[in-house]
């Protein structure tokens, strides 16, 4: 029986024995694992033995070969993974990451984060993440077609609308779902919508898909400022990337009132005293996918180009960490804090490093952890899934009143939570044990297996 954190220690250091060499996936696990302590004494039956060792033992881990052939005929070969992390409350679902720096740890972490996201949406949805280690800048339209095709002639054989939804993450967005998707129906002779989610409009993807990862993580930051007695109205926000997640976290902060200064992409920032204009960032990283830059050129004035900066030397009353893990270290944190920071949402999945979550906490900043956070877009993956099940499309207005009665809920259920298990104002905590409760009481359930 699990009764202790030097318990918790032991099964930790084993985990990271078995999984050697995936530091981003034992963060991941560490993480939740320090939170849950205080369940074990309140509910015994989730000390079962066995029950945490196959909650952190992936159902099913899938690494294949992706060879495909540029515009010059040049065979180049890469690596795509499918980690089918926990199906107890439904059919694994998860992103896809066409990203250089994709291997089997980073799929892991990103899998187990999603089974605990997916269980906070109460949407009926496990947890799975997959990609490759395929990089799409710089290639064309072609060369991209090409790889995805490769890439969905193997997986196609593990996936299915009551199997596996995969979805899109960094590096895979409705030009590589529209290519995937392509290939399914082409190998399997279906019309079978529901088996991947962030379609096009038109051919069975929801309203609102794009925008949701954004809108929700502001909606959650929003909930956290109102419990501290504000409003989204007329705060400063620090965002880091200009992808699809910092794209619509900046359009929802400037449709609520908000100021976003920034944004930025792997060559610097970009801070816009005026506020960013969202218009030009869509063209400037969507239409043309170029690099930052080039906005703050055309932008003239309020905007300055900082290269090789990061965004958290800029002050402002909250931050939203919108592009990869672990880019918001202590001393980021540090300078958040001292430049007044009120409250941190998490748009990326693990941005924060646990050294600057701890900082930040401590001086009592309200921290949104991505899992919480930014389950708007897997959300409404899930809503467009019902509708691909029942053949209807619903208006934007009806997703965008879901989501934020998603939202909603999920900040409700981490904040209640965290009260519940004498954590007040805890959303790591919140969100960790709301999420374990319910994938553990369905594993429970369903015995061992
Ligand atoms: N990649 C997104 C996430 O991290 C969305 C996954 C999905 O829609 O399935 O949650």
């Amino acid at each position: 029986m699990l009764s202790s954190s030097s318990d918790l220690d032991i099964l930790r250091t084993e985990i990271e024995h078995r999984n050697p060499a995936q530091p981003e996936f034992h963060q991941a696990v560490r993480e939740v694992l320090e939170t849950l302590t205080p369940v074990f004494a309140a509910r015994p039956e989730y000390a079962e033995p066995g029950l945490l060792e196959r909650l952190c033992e992936p159902e099913r881990q899938i690494i294949f070969r992706v060879p495909w052939q540029d515009d010059h005929g040049q065979v180049h070969v890469n690596r795509g993974f499918r980690v089918e992390f926990n199906s107890a409350l439904g059919p694994y679902k998860g992103g896809l990451r066409f990203h250089p720096s994709v291997n089997l740890g980073i799929i892991k972490f990103l899998g187990f984060e999603q089974v605990f996201k997916n269980a906070l949406t109460g949407l009926g949805i496990g947890g799975g993440k997959g990609g490759s280690d395929f990089d799409p800048h710089g290639r064309s339209d072609a060369e991209v077609m090409r790889f995805c095709q490769s890439f969905m002639t193997e997986l196609q054989r593990h996936i299915g609308e009551n199997t596996d939804v995969p979805a899109g993450d960094i590096g895979v967005g409705g030009r590589e779902i529209g290519y995937l998707f392509g290939q399914y129906r082409r190998i399997t002779n279906r019309w079978e919508a529901g088996v991947l989610t962030g379609k096009g409009p038109g051919w069975g993807g929801s309203a609102i898909r794009p925008e949701a990862t954004g809108y929700g993580n502001v909606l959650f930051a929003e909930a956290m400022l109102r419990v501290r007695g504000e409003e989204m109205e007329g705060q400063t926000a620090v965002v880091s990337g200009s992808g699809n997640v910092a794209i619509y976290t900046i359009e929802k902060l400037l449709a609520l009132g908000a100021h976003p200064l920034t944004c930025s992409d792997s060559s610097g920032y970009v801070v816009d005293e005026k506020g960013v204009d969202v218009h030009l960032l869509k063209q400037v990283k969507e239409v043309e996918r170029g690099r930052i830059s080039t906005y703050a050129e055309r932008r003239g004035g309020s905007a300055r180009f900082v290269p090789g900066g990061r965004v958290w030397e800029v002050p402002g009353d909250i931050a939203l960490p919108s592009a990869t893990q672990n880019e918001l270290e202590e001393k980021d944190a540090a300078l958040l804090v001292r430049g007044g920071v009120k409250a941190v949402s998490e748009g990326a999945n693990m941005p924060t490093t646990p050294e600057a979550v701890r900082l930040l906490q401590e001086a009592g900043v309200a921290f949104g952890p991505g899992k919480a956070a930014n389950a708007g877009g897997v959300a409404v993956s899930a809503l467009e899934m019902a509708q691909n099940a029942s053949r209807t499309a619903w208006s934007s207005a009806r997703v965008e009143e879901e989501l934020a009665r998603i939202m909603t809920d999920i900040h409700a259920t981490c904040h209640e939570t965290a009260d519940r298990y004498g954590a007040p104002g805890d959303y790591v905590t919140g969100a960790n044990i709301a999420g374990f409760e319910r994938v553990a009481d369905a594993m429970l359930a369903q015995g061992v297996i």
